[in-house]
């Protein structure tokens, strides 16, 4: 087996565009495009394999805390393609117990082998200390699935939360110069606090301000600026909640707590 992979990589020293970092021996490492797409390091001979079917390129040269190897953003194709960070050594050794999930794991194998571009990008990565991982990224609960709402960081002006399980997307207020998760969480719903920066032209702010920080499920200005693309329930539950002014525990936890609830129907969204 390593023979007949090194027999079909070998000439990958020749090939390939310059592309990231690696984290073992800080040179740059190859993308080679053509299916499976992955990546190569000529000096340490490792390959790395990608997401497949999608675009590939740096993010912003920010490394994974880890193991210091460059990050990548992969973007989807289509106007509501996922564009979500990975790092080539997470995503391809994902260090953590408790990931169950991989990224295209379903499509590629049935399984949760690895080897053919299934892995773990950094929405899935559940590190503490990592701050693209889901616990940093990660806004609230999806309501359609047991997954969670990941800030998509390369979203801008067209800002939007993805789930990081099934195809749920929520935009967010369209046109704002910074949007940013932080440290804190809402008291009410356990989400994560946003900060939005608004553009000064067309802050719905009074005064011209321009900078919010709020809980987007609680938050009456928020929430009066976010709209769902795919799934119904984020609006109804939420609306429910707000007359009510009880069920937004609802949304309690991150990345739990909708299984139970959910629409058998629904599974059709996930991966
Ligand atoms: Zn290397
Ligand atoms: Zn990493
Ligand atoms: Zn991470
Ligand atoms: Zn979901
Ligand atoms: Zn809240």
């Amino acid at each position: 087996m390593d023979a007949l992979f090194e027999a079909q990589f070998s000439p990958l020293a020749n090939t390939g565009r310059v592309l990231s970092k690696c984290g073992k021996c800080l040179r740059y490492m190859k993308y080679i495009s053509s299916q499976p797409s992955r990546l190569y390091c000529g000096t340490c001979e490792e390959v790395y394999f990608l997401p497949q079917k999608g675009t590939i390129k740096l993010y912003k040269e920010l490394t994974c805390p880890l193991d210091n190897f460059e990050l990548l953003i992969f973007s989807m194709a289509g106007p509501e393609g996922k564009s979500f960070p990975l790092c080539p050594y997470c995503y391809n050794n994902p260090p953590f117990e408790g990931v169950d999930t991989l990224f295209d794991a379903a499509r590629t194998s049935g399984s949760n082998k690895l080897g053919k571009g299934a892995g773990m990008p950094c929405f899935l990565c559940p590190h503490p200390s990592c701050r693209h991982s889901v616990i940093a990224q990660g806004v609230c609960a999806c309501p359609e699935c047991s997954g969670t709402l990941v800030l998509d960081p390369v979203s801008a002006p067209k800002w939007r939360l993805y789930c990081n399980m099934c195809s749920c997307l929520v935009l967010l207020p369209h046109g704002a110069h910074r949007i940013a998760t932080t440290r804190e969480r809402c008291p009410d719903c356990d989400s994560t606090i946003i900060e939005v920066d608004f553009n000064k032209n067309s802050t719905p702010l009074e005064d011209g301000a321009t900078l919010h920080v709020g809980c987007i499920l609680c938050d009456d200005l928020l929430h009066s600026l976010v709209e769902v693309k795919h799934g119904k329930s984020f609006f109804k539950r939420a609306g429910r909640a707000r007359r009510r002014g009880a069920g937004r525990n609802a949304f309690r936890g991150r990345g739990r707590g909708f299984g139970k609830e959910l629409d058998p129907k629904m599974s059709f969204l996930y991966f």
